[in-house]
């Protein structure tokens, strides 16, 4: 697993967090991949309140409970709602710009951090993964490395929760038939590039997982995987538990 942090000169999400968070705007953060098409990702969204976000990550901030790890918090939208709700949670991120910006915005445990980092021994009783959470474990080769870390930070009883969406309707025919090369790999392991303005990150991995596929690793890991709530589009939420 890769361990690195982010360095400024190569954070552009983070550059887009630190402008939408000094001057109410930001300029466009663009998306690339040798899969799709250019996309963007509206800064104010990574600023959304708890009103303004999806009801899986609702449900998901209802149900945390106990010591709670946001986990690639971003701008820390959920750990400030969190937080608001009197819950007790720490946020990390590999951005330094994003947990300058999370400790500005009050946010009383905020560090850069990578999940993977194997001096990171914390423990906690909830671990939340949001906005495709799953996306950090980056391929589905390292699932098992990811649920070793998990395994880690966890206490008994506790749970992860995660979102992620199933993307076979990006293959899917108009009749419903399904045109993934088999040979391709797994048809959720996406290529990601950012840009912001002239600041280009790294390019990296990102894992969009259908829930059978996650239930399938999560029991060859010792955790059970229980769907909490299905989204409008292919999307869901769920929780992890240690066996
Ligand atoms: N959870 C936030 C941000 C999602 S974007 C939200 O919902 O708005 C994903 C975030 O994960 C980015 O801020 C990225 O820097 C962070 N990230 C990626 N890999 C990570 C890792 N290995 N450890 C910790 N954070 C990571």
């Amino acid at each position: 697993m890769k361990t690195n942090l982010l360095s400024p000169q190569k954070d552009p999400m983070g550059a887009a967090i630190a402008d939408y968070f000094h001057k109410g705007r930001a300029a466009k953060l663009r998306v690339f991949s040798s899969q799709f098409e250019e996309d963007e990702i509206p800064a104010e969204q990574l600023f959304r309140t708890f009103d303004e976000m999806p009801p899986l990550e609702q449900e998901a901030l209802r149900l945390a409970s106990g010591k709670i790890l946001d986990c690639g918090a971003g701008s820390g939208c959920h750990a400030l709602a969190l937080q608001d709700m009197g819950k007790e949670v720490e946020a990390i991120d590999i951005s330094p710009l994003s947990v300058e910006i999370m400790q500005k915005r009050g946010i009383r445990q905020a560090y850069q951090i990578n999940l993977f980092d194997e001096n990171y021994l914390q423990k906690f009783d909830t671990i939340l993964m949001l906005m495709n959470g799953s996306g950090i474990i980056g391929k589905l080769e390292n699932m098992g490395a990811f649920f070793t870390k998990m395994k880690q930070l966890l206490n008994p009883g506790g749970c992860i929760y995660m979102d992620s969406s199933d993307l076979r309707y990006l293959f899917e025919d108009e009749d419903g038939s399904f045109l993934v090369d088999l040979a391709a790999g797994y048809y959720g392991e996406i290529d990601f590039r950012m840009q912001y303005k002239q600041i280009k990150g790294e390019p990296f991995d990102w894992l969009y997982v259908d829930f059978q596929t996650l239930s399938y690793y999560a029991a060859e890991n010792g955790f059970k995987a229980e769907l909490v709530q299905e989204g409008e589009h292919y999307d869901y939420l769920a929780c992890l538990k240690m066996q």
